[in-house]
C-alpha cells in the first residue's frame, strides 16, 4: 500500500480524512449555493422577502459529517425521514444547535423515539398519532413539540398514493385533536406534491391547493401558519404557491441511490 492510502484496520481512515473532506465541503458549498439562488430567484419571481422562506435540508441516507459541513455552511434546519436514522444523526451531533425535522411517515410506536430529538414532526396524519406524540412528549422537558399536518392533496380525487398525508376533509379534525392535546403546538400544514390524482405533474396547482386549506386552517387558529412544500424538483412552485419551508435534499447533498 502506497504511503497516502488508506485500508481497513487504518486508525486514520475516515471520511474526514484530509483529502476528502474539503472536497466534499466543496461539493455541499455549490449544491447549497446553487439552492440558495434558487430560493432567492422564486422569492424575487413571488414578490416575497428571502427571510419568510426557511431552507431545511433533507439529509436521509447522507452521513452526520455531511450535516456537519452543511451546519458549517450556515445550515440550521435538518430533516430526516427515518426515525433509527435521525436519532443515530442527532446524537452525533448533538453538540450542534441544529433544529431537527421528522418529516417520513411516522409509526406510533417510534413516537418516543422521535419526540427526544425532534423539534418539528411534519408528518402527523392521524389521530392515533396525535394521541401518541402527546404522551410520549409528556416525558421530555423541552418546549412543546411543534406539529405539522400532513395534507395527502391525492386524497381529494380518490386517488391516494399510500405516502402517508390525511385527505383534506380530515385537516379540520386533526387539529382540532392537535389544539386540545397538551405539549403538542399545531405549527401548520405540509404535503409532498402528489403524483398520482389530478394534481399529478401540476405541482403548482397542488400547492396552491395547499394554501387554500392552510388559509381555513389559520380562520381557526391564526398561529398555524407553517406551509411545509416544495422539494428539489419543485421548490419553484412552492415558493410561488407561499410555502414558508421547503425541503430540499437531492438537489444539495446529490442524488441517492435508489432504496430497495
Ligand atoms: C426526501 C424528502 C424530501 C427531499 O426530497 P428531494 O427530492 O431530495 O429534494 C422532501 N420531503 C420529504 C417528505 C422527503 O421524504
Amino acid at each position: 500500500m502506497r504511503k497516502n492510502e488508506r485500508g481497513p484496520g487504518d486508525a486514520t481512515a475516515s471520511h474526514d480524512a484530509p483529502s476528502v473532506r474539503p472536497a466534499r465541503e466543496a461539493e455541499l458549498a455549490t449544491g447549497l449555493a446553487r439552492v440558495e439562488e434558487r430560493v432567492a430567484r422564486a422569492c424575487d419571481a413571488a414578490g416575497r422577502s428571502r427571510s419568510e422562506v426557511t431552507l431545511i435540508v433533507v439529509t436521509k441516507t447522507y452521513p452526520a459529517e455531511d450535516v456537519r459541513l452543511l451546519a458549517g455552511l450556515g445550515v440550521r434546519d435538518f430533516a430526516e425521514n427515518k426515525d433509527q436514522e435521525a436519532a443515530a444523526k442527532a446524537a452525533a451531533l448533538a453538540d450542534l444547535p441544529l433544529t431537527w425535522h421528522f418529516v417520513g411517515q411516522l409509526q406510533t410506536n417510534k413516537a418516543r423515539s422521535v419526540t427526544a430529538y425532534a423539534d418539528y414532526v411534519h408528518s402527523v396524519d392521524r389521530v392515533r398519532l396525535v394521541d401518541a406524540l402527546a404522551r410520549a412528549v409528556a416525558q421530555r422537558e423541552r418546549a412543546p413539540l411543534n406539529c405539522l399536518i400532513q395534507v395527502a392533496l391525492e386524497e381529494e380525487s380518490g386517488q391516494g398514493g399510500g405516502r402517508g398525508g390525511v385527505d383534506p376533509a380530515g385537516v379540520a379534525e386533526l387539529a382540532a385533536a392537535l389544539a386540545a392535546a397538551p405539549g403538542l403546538r399545531l405549527a401548520g400544514l405540509m404535503a409532498v406534491a402528489p403524483l398520482t390524482g389530478g394534481y399529478a405533474g401540476a405541482p403548482g396547482a397542488a400547492f396552491e391547493r395547499l394554501m387554500e386549506i392552510a388559509g381555513d386552517l389559520r380562520l381557526v387558529d391564526p398561529a398555524a401558519n407553517m406551509v411545509s412544500a416544495g422539494m428539489s424538483a419543485d421548490l419553484e412552485e412552492a415558493i410561488i404557491a407561499g410555502a414558508t419551508h421547503v425541503r430540499v435534499g437531492s438537489a444539495v447533498l446529490g442524488v441517492r441511490p435508489a432504496l430497495g
